[in-house]
């Protein structure tokens, strides 16, 4: 499985679409503050299904939508796409190449699609299943978490080592067993 190619169109501050490539290897993204570094990282967050505004820094979930600057009216639609090279299956489909699309319009209306086709949120949420990716897992680390990890409780600690080592997946099925 390889990252392929992020496109922004109206996320954050990328008023214009923008596309990236990513070659095999590492990646660098480089430019000064407030370029839009992190907004990048939060696109790909986005589109593999982060409910949270907060997680990626707005109040509410309409603040991904570029909301202008002094040349630009404020746009009406937020449009990430994700594609990966699945050839050997590593994520949940049969399709070897996936393009993950993600929408949100300002009266809320949002919409999720995988290589064109209109998707509920819980087919992405599947496809990242046990692939140590996708919105609950510690694939992209923001600023602050790694702090977040050494300062925090005992417990909070002992529950990421469970998520990492995927036990956390079994407790959770057996929590919603008990709870039957
Ligand atoms: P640093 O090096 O300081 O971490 P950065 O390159 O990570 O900077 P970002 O935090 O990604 O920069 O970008 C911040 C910029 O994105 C700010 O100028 C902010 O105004 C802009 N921005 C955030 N949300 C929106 C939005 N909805 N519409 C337009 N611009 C936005
Ligand atoms: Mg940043």
């Amino acid at each position: 499985m390889q990252l392929l190619s992020l496109t922004l169109d109206g996320f954050k501050s990328f008023a214009q679409k923008t596309t990236i490539k990513f070659k095999p290897g590492m990646t660098g993204i480089v430019g000064p503050n407030g370029s839009g570094k992190s907004n990048i990282i939060e696109a790909i967050r986005w589109v593999m299904g982060e409910q949270s505004a907060r997680q990626l820094r707005g109040d509410k979930m309409a603040d991904v939508i570029f909301n202008g600057s002094t040349d630009r009216k404020p746009l009406n639609r937020a449009l990430v796409s994700i594609t990966f090279d699945n050839s050997d299956h590593y994520l949940a489909s049969d399709f070897t190449e996936l393009t993950i699309t993600r929408k949100l319009y300002r009266n809320g209306d949002s919409e999720y699609l995988v290589n064109g086709q209109e998707v509920r949120l819980k087919d992405i949420t599947d496809l990242f299943i046990d692939s140590g990716l996708g919105r609950e897992s510690f694939s992209v680390i923001s600023q602050g978490q790694i702090e977040a990890i050494f300062n925090g409780k005992p417990a909070d600690r002992r529950s990421i080592i469970e998520t990492v080592a995927g036990v956390a997946k079994y407790k959770k099925n057996k929590d919603t067993a008990e709870k039957r």
